[in-house]
Order: structure tokens, then sequence, then C-alpha cells
């Protein structure tokens, strides 16, 4: 039996269901959780709850399980180097490293051949932001560098009336042409080196840059689907991952495919192959790390994954009543929260 130990950095609903993946196969998981309430909290056998910088407690942690793997690549760089030298991380640092970094993310990106991004200027002050923005006929978005996620940290420009930005410190941003896509899709990718298993394209909507829907499949043709799963195992390949890597796309009206951004980590975009896949995105995952075992997956059904945010949840019962349904057991309801997520195979 293996009795080895998972450790997980992050404990939302991706960590969550990283633990439940890891239990239906008899693996004991801990989670580090910067937040005292967190969705995996009964769904893991053991927890520290501390700042991602407390440096006595994440050697506790490092101690506490022998595999690593994280649910978010907003994880100060110390911790993951910690982890690094100690024992072993899925996926590496270097990959999360360069993910949570949108500046070296888009830098790494563009120089593999075939591989393309929007175009960008770093902006590091606000005469930086005039001009780059000129640059784009004010249709645009400012982005931080690093720490965000669903759509936090960015901010659409579609004029020259920049007064609001002088305020802000400009340091370490990133400006980004605003692309007139068709649709946006994504792949995602379980490698372990010696094989690499993918899900195919799925189209996902996003309303104020937060993924509301995800669609399978993707509204797009075979030639559009097959350039989108090489470019992903490009991406993946040239990481040299030994982990999860989704990718997200911009599929334009030319039919192009610019790449948005990587996350090294399970994805929201993922969660339909819980119930439509034979072999889910976290059982890939869990079973990689611990088992050394990837297996590509059987699609089942067509699907629609649909996200259930802020106020929507107010109406999980009655949802529950006719979908499959997740709730994320997050203890304050927020505006723009994801709260939990049904699938709709209608
Ligand atoms: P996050 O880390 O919040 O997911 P993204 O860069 O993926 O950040 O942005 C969230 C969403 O905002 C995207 O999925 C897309 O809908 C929209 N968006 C982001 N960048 C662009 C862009 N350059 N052009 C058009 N839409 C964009
Ligand atoms: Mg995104």
């Amino acid at each position: 039996m293996n009795k080895k130990i998972l450790g997980i950095i992050g404990g939302g609903q991706l960590g969550m269901f990283i633990c439940i993946a890891a239990k239906k196969i008899g693996v004991k998981t801990v989670v580090y959780s910067n937040e005292a309430n967190f969705s995996a909290k009964n769904f893991c056998d053991k927890y520290f709850v501390g700042n991602l910088d407390n440096v006595l407690q994440i050697n506790q942690f490092i101690n506490s399980a022998d595999f690593f793997t994280v649910e978010t690549e907003n994880i100060p760089k110390q911790f993951l180097r910690a982890i690094q030298k100690q024992k072993k991380l899925f996926p590496s640092n270097e990959i999360i490293e360069i993910a949570q970094n949108r500046l070296r993310e888009k830098q790494f990106l563009n120089n593999i051949k075939g591989i393309k991004t929007a175009p960008y200027f770093s902006i590091n002050n606000f005469k930086e932001l005039r001009d780059c923005t000129k640059e784009f006929q004010y249709n645009c978005i400012l982005k931080t560098q690093e720490f965000g996620y669903d759509g936090k940290g960015q901010y659409f420009i579609k004029d020259a009336n920049l007064t609001k930005f002088k305020s802000l410190n400009l340091n370490n941003f990133i400006l980004e042409k605003k692309i007139d896509f068709q649709l946006e899709i994504s792949v995602i990718i379980v490698s372990n080196l010696k094989k690499t298993i993918y899900y195919p394209p799925v189209e996902n909507l996003h309303r104020e840059s937060i993924l509301r829907q995800t669609i399978y499949p993707a509204r797009i043709n075979n030639e559009v689907s097959n350039m989108a799963v090489k470019m992903a195992l490009t991406i993946s390949k040239r990481l040299k991952l030994e982990g999860v890597l989704a990718v997200e796309m911009f599929v334009t009206k030319n039919q192009e495919i610019l790449i948005n951004e990587i996350a090294p980590r399970p994805h929201n975009s993922g969660h339909w192959t819980m119930d439509a896949t034979n072999f889910s995105q976290f059982d890939n995952l869990v079973n990689m790390i611990m088992k050394d075992k990837l297996r590509m997956p059987k699609v089942l059904k067509n699907c629609k994954m649909i996200n259930i945010i802020g106020n929507e949840y107010l109406k999980f019962k009655e949802i529950e009543n006719k979908f499959i349904s997740y709730d994320y057991f997050k203890k304050d309801l927020r505006p723009n929260r994801k709260m939990g997520h049904y699938i709709d195979f209608g």
C-alpha cells in the first residue's frame, strides 16, 4: 500500500477537489491554508493555517508530507523554493514562477516557435502608460504583473482619459492590447515527462473577467482544435512539465490562436472532467504524483459547467435539486466570489 502523503498549498475549491481525488485512492493529504475557514478543511487529513511567510509553520508543513502540489500560482517564491530544496514539488517552482508573473510568462511564451500572445508592454510609470495606451489606440487592458485572479488587478482602458491611473503606483504592471476574439478556449495537460495526456479544448464564457461557463465541446472546427492541443503540448514540453497545466487561449476571428495565460495547477475550466470524463484532471494529477499513473481520459458526455457566483449561491438548494452540483463550503458570500458549480448535460 502506498503510505506516502500529499501536501497541498491552498485549501480553496481546487485544493478540496485534489483532497477528494486523493481519498479515492487511499492517499492522505495535508493542506496549508492562509485562511482559517477553507473549502478543503473537511476533506483533508491534516492542515496548517498560517501566513504564507510563516517560516516555522512552512517547515512543519514540509516535514509532514512527501510530495507537494499547489492549487494557485500566487505563492511566495521562498515557500516554493523551501519545498523544492527538501522534497518534490509538482509542478516545479521554476514553472510556477513563470506563471505567477504576467511579464515573465509572456516573454517565455513568445520565445517559443509558433506561440504568440496578445501584444503587450511592460509598464512602470505613468508616462509609459500614456505612450503605450496611445500605441494601442486606447483599447487595452492594464494588469498587475503578479497576484491577479478572476479579473482582480485589471483595468480596462477605453479612451485617452487616464486621470484615474495617476494615483496608482504603476510599478510592475503590464499593458495588453484588447483582443477582439471570437471565443475563448482552454486545454488542460497532465504530464510526468514519460507520458503526457490532455483534455480536449473547451469553450470558456467570461463576464467581468470571471469564468461563468465552460462548454464541451468548444464551438471550433477540427483544425483549430488540433492546433490548440498542439500548442498546449508544445508549451508543456518546453516547461518540462511534471504536473497539471491549463492553457487559456483566444481564438481570433480569423481562426488564429493567441495564448492568454498558463496556470500550472488544476483549472476551473476543467471541473467538467469530474462528471463527463472517466478520469478527471484531479484524478490524473493525484495518480501521477502518488502512483506514477497517467491515463488519457475518455469523454463520456457533452456538457456545460456553470459557476455559481456571489448571490447566485442563495439558490443553491434549487440548483442542487436539478443538477449535479458542488458546494465550495465558503463561509462568506461575497460578490464575484466562486461559491460552487453545477453541470448541465442538457
Ligand atoms: P485572470 O488571471 O484573472 O484569469 P486573465 O488575463 O485570464 O486573468 O483575464 C481574465 C479574462 O479577461 C480573460 O479570460 C478574458 O475574458 C479577459 N481578457 C484578459 N486579457 C484580455 C485581452 N488582452 N484581450 C481581451 N480580453 C482579455
Ligand atoms: Mg485567466
